[in-house]
């Protein structure tokens, strides 16, 4: 089969290898339709996570129909279509049972490898480092599903792929950096970045109730498409001395009651401490670049809460504990719990709550991953959410603008 295959720092290939098989009796092998680039897999391209090897198949976000499943798979039949949650679970475990599906203890046979690192593992991730489990990837043709009688959800006919491929990872995503700032009837939310994660944080906010909300990022098509989908108020901080003196005089002085960061280690700024990050960052003496959360929690109202659903990896410099600490902030964070929440939000797509699509700029046939990759890393070609079609067969680029006849933000 063809498969996205990692092959060191942005050196991403499409190579032709084994087709995957079943290994155990709960697996199950899908045929992939549709796949998706997503946030997590550029932290990969750009080789900030360790414990990934060359011709590695990348890709978390996939689904497709079941063409082959192992003796104990009893809920799937061949010929069902499926979307494949990220993160593996078994289902039964102590963490299982708790609903924290992405803690799962059985999912991981490299577990050892993330234990010496944190203590103790998460669940395995498809195509997220040999630390995470060593799973193939998505972006492929197929894929084998361990545990397939737990995470794959059943897809009714008649719904496109591209409004249902992102219960995957995203729309839960967004969904859960939402709940987990525990929002009040009114509350202002502030969400830093407006990629997919952020975009979906936005309409996940509105849903669970917010008064208001304020999105932060710099590239126009995304802070459009937050201000027309997402019906945000909008901050380029590129634009602004302070995005913490915004904030502030947006509200009141309070600052907003509820921050999300969804966007995680490869924060971007032109602050000092931004700066700063990047050295440290590309000198290897450190992990991630935390700005993003630095910003959030200064700028979170006193009582409030900071919810991270952008990744993080490793040690973080400079966190102002102290400021959380004394102004008494709720932090809550995670791999989503993705299988508590893909039922719930199918029915609010099958409902007409929302269309995920709206995030799609581009469709690729999985022989041009390496331009999409690129592309999405580098927001080119106003790019915000690249979707790859295995058996997609048409050349160029499709992409369709958001808000239409190149309609800018309101600043
Ligand atoms: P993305 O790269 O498309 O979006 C990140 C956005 O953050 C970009 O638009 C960028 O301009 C913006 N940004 C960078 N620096 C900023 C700053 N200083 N202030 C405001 N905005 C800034 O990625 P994505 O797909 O939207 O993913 C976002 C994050 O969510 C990633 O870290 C990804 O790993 C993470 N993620 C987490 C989970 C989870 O389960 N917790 C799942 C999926 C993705
Ligand atoms: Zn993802």
């Amino acid at each position: 089969m063809r498969a996205v295959c990692w092959n060191g720092k942005t050196d991403m290939r499409v190579e032709t290898v084994p087709d995957p098989e079943i290994l155990n009796a709960r697996d199950a092998i899908v045929k992939i339709t549709s796949t998706a680039i997503c946030g997590s897999d550029l932290h990969l391209y750009n080789g900030f996570m360790p414990s990934l090897k060359k011709g590695d198949i990348l890709g978390h976000e996939f689904m497709g129909e079941v063409v082959e499943l192992g003796r104990e798979v009893k809920n799937l039949k061949v010929g069902d279509r499926v979307v494949v949650p990220f993160t593996i679970a078994c289902g039964q475990c102590f963490f299982c049972k708790k609903d924290l599906w992405s803690l799962c203890d059985n999912s991981n046979p490299n577990a050892w490898m993330a234990e010496k690192l944190m203590g103790h593992s998460p669940s395995g991730l498809f195509g997220y480092t040999h630390m995470m489990g060593g799973y193939a990837g998505g972006q492929a043709e197929y894929a084998r599903v361990p545990f397939a009688d737990v995470g794959p959800l059943k897809i009714p006919d008649g719904i496109e792929d591209e409004k249902v491929l992102f219960l995957s990872d995203i729309f839960p995503t967004g969904y859960f950096g939402a709940e987990n700032c525990d929002i009040e009837p009114g509350d202002t939310v502030a969400v830093w970045g407006c990629g997919p994660v952020g975009q979906f944080a936005i309409q996940s906010a509105w849903m669970l109730g917010a008064g208001r909300v304020i999105a932060i990022d710099r590239f126009p098509e995304r802070l459009l498409l937050a201000q027309t989908w997402g019906r945000a108020e909008v901050i380029d901080y590129e634009e602004v001395d302070s995005v913490l003196d915004v904030l502030k005089d947006m509200t009141g002085g309070l600052g907003p009651d509820r921050c999300i960061d969804a966007v995680g280690m490869e924060a971007h700024g032109i602050t000092l401490d931004a700066r700063y990050d990047k050295v440290k960052q590309t000198a290897r003496l450190a992990t991630d670049r935390p700005h993003v959360l630095r910003e959030a929690i200064m700028a979170c109202r006193k009582g409030g809460t900071v919810s991270i659903v952008g990744v993080y990896g490793g040690l973080l410099d400079k966190v102002p504990m102290g400021a959380a600490m004394n102004k008494g902030l709720t932090f809550k964070m995670g791999q989503t719990h993705m299988h508590r929440y893909m039922k719930p939000l199918l029915e609010k797509i099958l409902n007409g709550e929302i269309d995920p699509s709206r995030v799609i700029t581009h469709r690729l046939g999985i022989d041009e991953a390496p331009w999409g990759y690129k592309t999405f890393r580098d927001k080119e070609d106003d790019c915000i959410k690249v979707v790859l079609k295995p058996d997609f067969d048409g050349h160029g680029h499709h992409h369709p603008h958001h808000g239409g006849n190149g309609a800018e933000y309101v600043a």
